[in-house]
């Protein structure tokens, strides 16, 4: 039974979620739960964000592996998917467990301490373990929750921490329709959550030429985003160039994330591409870009995938990460709402194609949206306060709070900050996001709304 804290006081509970910035998916997925709860139970909830991998305490040999997941995954996706099939088994797990990943358990440990916290979520697959060990070091009782961030399957890593929740989406729950036993009990699907600026839906292709024409984008040339995740990966320095080079009436805009030998690389192409290529680092601005593009064009990341779903845009899958990325690519075209590209000829020829057929585009925008779950961020959290709120679960109540309406998700998006990639751990989400940076292009105010209705947005695979 969880124990209840702070029940009645006005002081909000403690949640410790704990992250590490492989990727941008999954400290981006604990953000979105955070501002849900915000938004669901306003002062109720005080999630603290912990980094029990790379953040500050943490074991300079596993700071050291993690700093090696963007290059291996760059440079050599192949190692990568070795090491993840290697150890996708309970025995592998377990080892890793006994070795490698013990080295997590004080970080997490001492953030369980110092804050007292009413749940443990973890939202990386090499966290769940951590989390298990803070509980069982210094907050017994306290409910640990999993939130699996893939997509089409999940890694042994999510499955084998003793959790007393694991949510995830539909897809990645291993056989969704068998009949469990009891001790295999505690799973529950939801969407992938994701980030308050995409919960009002895509725009309207008026919105869409206001909102490019206020980023300083041409508002009349078809424009491609190319994106390849927090580590910019999945060769997009060919790619762009192959565009730019095959198409006079193309623009191309080219996030690089923390990838910034590609960065620099590009910044040296823009300077030659006549105004037809922007280039970003880390952007906080991914939901006005995939709002009014035409494509993204992009590897097969659960996050952008999620994110882009809600902005109602199309995508060109190029790659995947081995792995955890594989049967996302075929999840998108079975919805229509993209397909894989992996080859640059054929990914050039589709550009072609889609260029001249506005409704091919227009047909992927709505199978995009279609799949889209805006409110994945809302379910996770009334899934945690429903294991730590006094009384019947808010999810089942008759008072469960309103979603958000357009109009308020267009306010908060204008005004709204967002947490810093690199926010330090510990710190609660209202604290990181008031020391966030403002956006690379921020966007227009109430640009980032949609159409009404869109927030609730239908069942679908993300
Ligand atoms: N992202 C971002 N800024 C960037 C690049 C990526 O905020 O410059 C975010 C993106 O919006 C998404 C996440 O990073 O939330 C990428 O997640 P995904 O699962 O696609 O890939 P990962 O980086 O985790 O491999």
């Amino acid at each position: 039974m969880p124990e209840i804290q702070n029940a009645g006081s006005a002081a909000p509970m403690p949640l410790l979620f704990l992250i590490s910035d492989t990727g941008g998916g999954h400290r981006n997925a604990a953000r979105a739960v955070g501002q849900a709860l915000d938004r669901i139970y306003p002062g109720r909830f005080a999630p603290v964000l912990c980094d029990p991998l790379s953040g500050p305490g943490s074991a300079r040999l596993l700071r050291w592996v993690t700093a090696l997941y963007g290059p291996a995954i760059r440079l050599a996706p192949w190692l990568w998917g070795a090491a993840y099939h290697a150890c996708n088994s309970r025995p592998a797990v377990g080892l890793l467990r006994r070795t490698l990943l013990r080295l997590a358990d004080r970080p997490a440990a001492d953030a369980a301490r110092a804050q007292r916290p009413a749940a443990i979520v973890s939202f990386h697959p090499l966290t769940g373990m951590a989390a298990v060990a803070a509980r069982d070091r210094s907050a017994p009782g306290t409910p640990v929750v999993t939130v699996v961030t893939d997509l089409a399957r999940t890694h042994a890593a999510w499955r084998y921490a003793d959790v007393d929740l694991i949510i995830a989406p539909h897809a990645a729950v291993p056989d969704p329709g068998r009949p469990r036993r009891p001790a295999e009990q505690g799973w529950a699907t939801a969407g992938l959550p994701v980030t308050r600026e995409f919960w009002g839906g895509p725009l309207l292709p008026r919105e869409r030429a206001i909102l490019r024409r206020s980023l300083g984008l041409s508002e009349n040339e078809f424009l491609v985003l190319l994106t390849g995740g927090g580590e910019g990966s999945g060769g997009m320095a060919r790619r762009t160039s192959a565009i730019l080079r095959w198409f006079a009436d193309v623009d191309v805009v080219a996030v690089c994330g923390r990838n910034a030998r590609l960065k620099r690389r590009l910044d040296r192409r823009a300077a030659r591409s006549g105004g037809r290529l922007t280039v970003t680092g880390f952007t906080r601005n991914m939901a006005d870009l995939l709002r009014c593009c035409d494509l993204v064009v992009t590897k097969a990341g659960p996050g952008t995938i999620a994110e882009a779903a809600c902005c109602g845009a199309p995508m060109l899958l190029t790659s995947h990460v081995p792995g955890q990325e594989t049967g996302n690519t075929e999840l998108v075209a079975r919805a229509a709402a993209g397909r894989g590209l992996p080859g640059v000829q054929d990914l050039v020829a589709e550009i072609g194609r889609l260029r001249e057929n506005q409704g091919a585009v227009e047909a992927m925008r709505t199978a995009s949206a279609r799949m889209s779950r805006p409110g994945a961020a809302a379910d996770i959290a009334e899934l945690i306060a429903g294991l730590v709120l006094p009384g019947p679960t808010s999810a089942a109540s008759p008072a469960r709070p309103a979603r958000p309406s357009r109009r308020q998700v267009r306010a908060e998006s204008a005004g709204g900050t967002t947490l810093s990639a690199h926010s330090p751990p510990g710190a609660t989400v209202r604290q990181a996001e008031a020391a966030e940076p403002t956006g690379a292009a921020a966007g227009p105010a109430g640009a980032t709304g949609g159409p009404a209705g869109a927030a609730g947005g239908p069942a679908g695979p993300c």
